[in-house]
């Protein structure tokens, strides 16, 4: 059924003049028709988060608030996975996952809301202080804008808004234009949670025009971003002295070293590397695998490959679905066909149908190709080989990225040297770069971002420490 939607604006729905549809992109069908914000509604969602900054909400509440969300979001469990399944295109058994992680991640923020905390401070060990005691809170920064992308459009959107939330601040939504629905859908739920009005404002539109609108409100004193490198750098270099927390890409890397469990590297690896047609960004891309064992690993990441299912995510049995557009998965195959024509072998792959990428596996790759150097964000894994552990790390490091990397390894003088040299946020150890859970510290070094999310890390970001002396006289 076709639904239209307003933006969300102080606890309620409002039309704008604008609108625009939203695609399944399987089908291709119009699902939804969303609002288009102007820019006075960016003005007046301004105002709104800043009236509702001033009356309170403690701690126990925003607990209380959060906990119910979670509560509320894990029965509307499909309602929500429905929505994944046609606007991210996102096959129904991940899609289910992501709203049960979402759930997760909002469940995480309630706890976290009881225990933010500052420290003592000993002032008194300075000469001439000695009647002094003194020690810091953590307050809320205040209007969070938190921007996100199109690939895990639930759960990315929780791991801002939970944190932003449950530190106290309050939040401009705006997320992707081809996937909105599901930030709608989170609103208004958390409205029935008892979400103070204004504490939670969703602006649905085009990125650049809001973009532009919240840049330029000084009121707005936080960029909380999930995407591309390319806006994160315009946000980075907008935002001037106010704080930017940017998770962005990456071209994933995974080491199978000789003496790894073959059969777990391979199953990790095919499943890791095509989930959600590649579009995660810590999806497996490159895979260094040591020469010694280098023919049994592609025989049989390639029969495992084989037996996945592509097609109609609506369908339970499906492994893969359609890539975001026409456009992106026609990208993905002008790259692969790139990379043959430069000398790669196609060893599965490399066929479209529509929006719909085959899971595809490139081997006798080069570092100058863009499947290599560039992020693909499709369903593409180019496979390297080395001999050497100080030549696979290099190997590894030479990338303008560095969010999470995966090292199959029994050794652990390996796994340790790894976990020394390789420039990343994070190194998973016999799994694949794709692990995350929501608890954990996530985020990148080089163009792969700044800061951190998971609850806990996203509130230290989302806070400032203010600093009490007190002068015991
Ligand atoms: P994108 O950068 O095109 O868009 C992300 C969001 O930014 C969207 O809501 C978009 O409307 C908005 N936007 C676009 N131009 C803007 C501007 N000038 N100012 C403000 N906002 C603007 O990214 P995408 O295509 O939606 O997502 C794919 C990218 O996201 C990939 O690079 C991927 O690696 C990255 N990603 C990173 C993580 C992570 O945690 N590190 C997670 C998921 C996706």
């Amino acid at each position: 059924m076709h639904q239209t939607y307003g933006i969300w604006i102080n606890g309620s729905w409002e039309q704008t003049s604008r609108t625009m549809d939203v695609l399944d992109k399987y089908t291709q069908q119009k699902v939804t028709t969303i609002a288009v914000a102007e820019e006075q509604h960016i003005t007046r969602m301004v105002e709104c988060a800043q009236d509702a900054l001033r009356k309170p909400f403690g701690s126990y509440d925003r607990y209380k608030v959060l906990s119910k969300a979670a509560e509320l979001l894990v029965q509307r469990r499909e309602q929500f996975a429905g929505v994944l399944v046609k606007e991210v295109g996102k096959p129904i058994r991940d899609s289910l996952g992501e709203v049960d992680r979402a759930a997760q991640t909002l469940l995480i923020s309630a706890e976290e809301a009881k225990r933010i905390h500052g420290e003592g401070v000993p002032v008194e060990a300075a000469p001439g202080s000695e009647n002094r005691m003194a020690f810091s809170i953590r307050v809320p920064v205040g209007i969070i804008a938190a921007i996100t992308p199109f690939n895990v459009p639930l759960n990315l959107v929780c791991h801002k808004v939970g944190p932003a939330l449950a530190a106290g601040n309050a939040v401009i939504l705006k997320p992707s234009e081809v996937t909105p629905t599901v930030s709608l859908l989170l609103a208004e739920l958390f409205a029935e949670a008892g979400l103070p009005s204004g504490r939670l404002n969703v602006a649905t539109g085009f990125g650049p025009e809001i973009g532009a609108w919240l840049v330029a409100n000084p009121l707005v004193r936080m960029f909380s971003f999930t995407g591309s490198v390319r806006v994160g750098e315009w946000l980075r270099q907008h935002a001037g002295v106010r704080k930017v927390a940017l998770e962005l890409g990456n071209n994933s890397a995974n080491i199978v070293h000789k003496d790894c469990n073959l059969d777990q590297a391979v199953e990790m690896i095919a499943t890791k590397a095509f989930n959600n047609a590649g579009q995660v960004c810590i999806s497996v891309q490159r895979v260094f695998v040591h020469e010694k064992i280098k023919q049994e690993f592609l025989s049989k990441l390639i029969e495992r490959t084989r037996r996945l299912i592509v097609g109609n995510p609506q369908e339970e049995k499906t492994d893969i679905g359609p890539m975001i557009s026409l456009r992106e998965a026609e990208r993905v195959e002008s790259w692969v066909r790139e990379a043959v024509i430069e000398g790669a072998s196609l060893a599965i792959g490399g066929k479209r149908e529509g929006s719909v990428y085959y899971p595809t596996i490139l081997t006798n790759v080069k570092p100058t190709m863009k499947v290599y150097s560039m992020e693909v964000f499709g369903p593409v894994v180019a496979i390297d080989t080395y001999s050497e552990e100080n030549e696979v790390i290099a190997k590894v490091n030479d990338s303008d990225y560095g969010l999470q990397a995966g090292l199959f390894t029994s050794d652990l003088g390996f796994a340790m040297k790894a976990a020394r040299e390789l420039e990343v946020g994070g190194l998973i150890i016999n799994d694949a770069s794709a692990y995350r859970v929501d608890q954990m510290p996530y985020g990148g070094v080089k163009n792969s971002g700044t800061g951190k999310e998971g609850p806990s890390y996203a509130i230290e970001e989302m806070t400032e420490e203010r600093l009490i002396v007190m002068n015991l006289v």
